[in-house]
């Protein structure tokens, strides 16, 4: 089996997660998916190959050298994105792309263009695996699975290329920002890891946003507005009044880049009682704890001018910045450049705006940042992999294993 084959396999599987059964995996097909990944990874003569209850599925390439080397890992997840149906995927081979817009499907025009997604002039002569436009296409994130796997039979074909031992690991639920959650981190038995689940080819990724959710409930007093004057607190003009304190070109549609912002994503109530949902992010640790900061001080500022009580803020960390577990370890970033140079890839370092399962690993004791997969337009119906960048990846895969018996 090719690594192309394997990939067009394994997105026949439909693995989309769901946040609201709240159970592990978050949904029962992915554990078949994860059944088949096991006979695959059986009939390629890995070793101590695990399935949990949870989903999580662990396999062993063992060393080929007799001396000391560092377990390195590599994790991809088995689940696509809640926002779009991944059931019944038929993926397409666009061979020798020119550039041209490519029509996904006749009868309703749906069409993946370049004047939409400039992207695609970047692989111009390449074969593109795209959908029928009406499921996402699940690179994201089977291609890195498929390069994972691929670059174990690579490696097992190749017992000339001298490799410690190699864990690999496929979780459940990433979409759903649950799957380093029962991630195993000492079974796992890795000195560090790379998460295959970045895009373009040359993504290399240790820095994410640390990330605060934070609810503003404000709570009114409703009078007859006959005769509210100087009695009424409408809980609606007061959380609008919050929002106003907040800075309006620090969200994230004025921002990029290393700057952070607060992000409004839910707002409900009446005169009486009224609730903001916001989610902060910021890359610096320190921008981030004064974002939180804020925030209590604009409720203590209506308080003082509407009465104590009146608006109350809870604020709870999602996650934090893997840089701060990694930058101690920057050898393991100089092995993913010498192997994304040796494999031909311009290394590309980029700041996550975003969280990853590597960060959550990474404060679990397992640093790991993150390499592309190749798949590009993640999560919906324009999602595409070029064949070249998956065979990319996998090289680079193969690569880092080389490297770390050779560094080691
Ligand atoms: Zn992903």
């Amino acid at each position: 089996m090719t690594v192309i084959e394997r990939f067009l396999k394994y997105v026949s599987f439909d693995t989309q997660s769901d946040e609201t059964t709240g159970t592990t995996p978050s949904t029962p097909k992915q554990m078949v998916f994860a059944r088949y990944l096991q006979s695959e990874l059986e009939e390629l003569g890995l070793e101590d190959i695990s399935l949990d209850e949870n989903g999580y599925l662990f396999a062993t390439l063992p060393s080929n050298v007799g001396r000391e080397i560092p377990t390195i890992g590599f994790i991809a997840h088995m689940d696509t994105s809640p926002d779009m149906s991944g059931k019944d995927v038929k993926p397409r081979i666009v061979a020798d792309y020119q550039g041209q817009d490519i029509v996904l499907c006749e009868e309703e025009g749906i069409v993946l263009s370049p004047k939409q997604f400039p992207e695609l002039s970047d692989h111009i002569g390449e074969d593109l695996i795209v959908t029928d436009g009406h499921t996402l296409l699940g690179a994201d994130d089977k291609a890195g699975i498929a390069e994972i796997v691929g670059a174990m039979a690579y490696l097992k074909a190749h017992p000339e290329i001298e490799h410690g031992n190699i864990r690999i690991g496929f979780n459940p639920d990433e979409e759903i920002g649950l799957g380093a959650h029962k991630f195993d981190v000492e079974k796992f038995g890795c000195k560090w890891a790379y998460t295959m689940d970045g895009g373009e080819v040359g993504e290399l990724e240790f820095e994410n946003f640390n990330a605060a959710a934070a609810k503003i409930e404000v709570k009114g007093l409703n009078v007859h507005p006959g005769y509210a004057k100087g009695k009424m607190v409408n809980a609606l003009l007061v959380a609008n009044e919050f929002i106003g304190m907040l800075p309006a070109d620090e969200t994230p549609a004025t921002t990029e880049g290393y700057e952070g912002f607060f992000h409004l994503i839910g707002m409900e109530g009446d005169v009486e009682h009224a609730m903001l949902s916001y989610i902060v992010r910021d890359h610096d640790r320190g921008k981030f704890e004064a974002r939180k900061a804020f925030m209590l001080e604009c409720a203590g500022k209506l308080n003082g001018k509407y009465g104590q009580g009146r608006v109350d803020v809870q604020i709870k960390d999602q996650y934090y910045n893997m840089r701060q577990q990694v930058e101690p370890l920057m050898h393991i970033i100089d092995l993913a450049f010498a192997a994304m140079k040796e494999a031909g890839v311009e290394p590309k370092v980029k700041a996550i705006r975003g969280g990853t399962d590597g960060a959550q690993l990474s404060f679990k004791g397992l640093p790991c940042p993150n390499i592309f997969a190749g798949g590009l337009n993640f999560h919906g119906r324009y999602e595409f992999v070029p064949i070249q960048s998956i065979e990319k990846a996998m090289k680079v895969v193969v690569k880092i294993a080389e490297l770390t018996a050779k560094r080691y």
